[in-house]
């Protein structure tokens, strides 16, 4: 193509209770970079028809890997007419939170798992019936046990085309779930990256007619639910296990402000049975996958690196949920923690 290039900008919208990704084509002037556009709030639940207008403002801006060529994937804020960040905005109280810790270095890598549905039932399910028990499937190998590797194997290629820091995949416990996971990376880069490999996800899938979904507990019963676990540390944790131990301390602090922003039906996933504790009350512990946070055990032994907080839902936004990591444990360190079980916000 001559002359321009094509950008496809992304962003997130006012779905309750789990906001959508949407996106739209602009061709832009080669040589210019993807300028402020617009879209009609009014269809994606962030305006009325009468001042439809939100305000697209990019923030990440990436190869788009599924055009290639000079064209872009650009991740944007929502914005009002007026300047200020749209109220379904997460992104801009994650970035602030940040830029004031940023003494702390905090790293986030999150374990985005996801489950495939071909028509109305998971990849892997046979029309009205169920497939064998869990137990094979979890990293499994072969075309009785794993389902959707064609499109795994593509989104990770589109992944890694487009410079996402994708740390790695695995076959899950549930048949047609899967996982990739993203970091060890800033807020709000982390998250960043998490929305536009989300996007990739689905966009991935449709050449296959095989759509994804971060609902957390996508069949009831005797079925894996799907999780983002987030493993983070900060500069003092990665040097030494006293901060190890503060971290935890502050995240029991604010247990329930946690668990409330971790993504709807959170109550469906966090059991207490399936990898999974209970929503109602906080733990933790070394190796301990039933635990609400997980030390893991070469932590334990270096006494010093990170910890992996299992609560977050598959379908949490990750904006809100590095956000409130860095506002407990950086606050508690710095003294400047707002008060336990403050009003819900997110
Ligand atoms: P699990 O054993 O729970 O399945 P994974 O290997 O899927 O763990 O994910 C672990 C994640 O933790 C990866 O994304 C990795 O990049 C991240 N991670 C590793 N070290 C750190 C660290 N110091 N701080 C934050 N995240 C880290
Ligand atoms: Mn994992
Ligand atoms: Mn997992
Ligand atoms: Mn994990």
């Amino acid at each position: 193509m001559s002359g321009v290039y094509r950008a496809e900008y992304i962003w997130v919208d006012g779905t309750e209770p789990t906001k959508k990704l949407r996106s739209k084509t602009k061709v832009v002037p080669k040589g210019e970079a993807p300028p402020i556009w617009g879209f009609d709030g009014s269809s994606t639940n962030q305006a009325t028809g009468d001042r439809s207008d939100c305000v697209l403002q990019p923030v990440f801006v990436t190869n788009d890997p599924i055009r290639g060529g000079d064209d872009k994937l650009v991740l944007c804020e929502v914005m009002l007419v007026s300047g200020d960040p749209h109220p379904t905005n997460t992104r801009r109280a994650c970035a602030e939170i940040s830029q004031k810790h940023a003494s702390f270095d905090t790293w986030f890598g999150i374990e985005q798992e996801y489950t495939f549905f071909k028509g109305a039932r998971p990849l892997g399910f046979p029309d009205g019936g169920f497939p064998a028990p869990q137990g094979g499937y979890y990293c499994g190998v072969g075309a009785d046990e794993v389902f959707g590797r064609e499109v795994v194997e593509s989104h990770l290629d589109l992944c890694l085309k487009a410079g996402l820091r994708i740390s790695g995949i695995n076959a899950e416990v549930m048949p047609g779930q899967w996982e990739f996971q993203v970091g060890p990376l800033s807020a709000p880069e982390a998250a960043d990256q998490l929305w536009v490999a989300r996007w990739l996800l689905y966009r991935a899938g449709e050449p296959f007619g095989v759509s994804a979904t971060l609902y957390p507990k996508p069949v009831r019963g005797d079925w894996n639910g799907a999780g983002a676990h987030t493993n983070f540390s900060t500069k003092q944790m990665r040097e030494g296990w006293e901060p190890i131990m503060a971290a935890i301390e502050a995240l029991e602090g604010r247990h329930d402000l946690h668990i409330a922003n971790y993504g709807s039906d959170i109550e469906l996933r966090l059991t207490g049975h399936h990898e999974t504790a209970s929503y109602k009350e906080f733990s933790y512990g070394v190796s301990h996958r039933g635990a609400s946070v997980r030390i893991p055990w070469q932590v334990a032994k270096d006494k010093k690196g990170y910890i992996e907080d299992r609560r977050p839902n598959a379908n949490m936004d990750p904006y809100v949920v590095t956000r409130l990591i860095i506002e407990t444990v950086c606050g508690a360190a710095s003294g400047s923690a707002p008060k336990a079980r403050e009003v819900v916000t997110a």
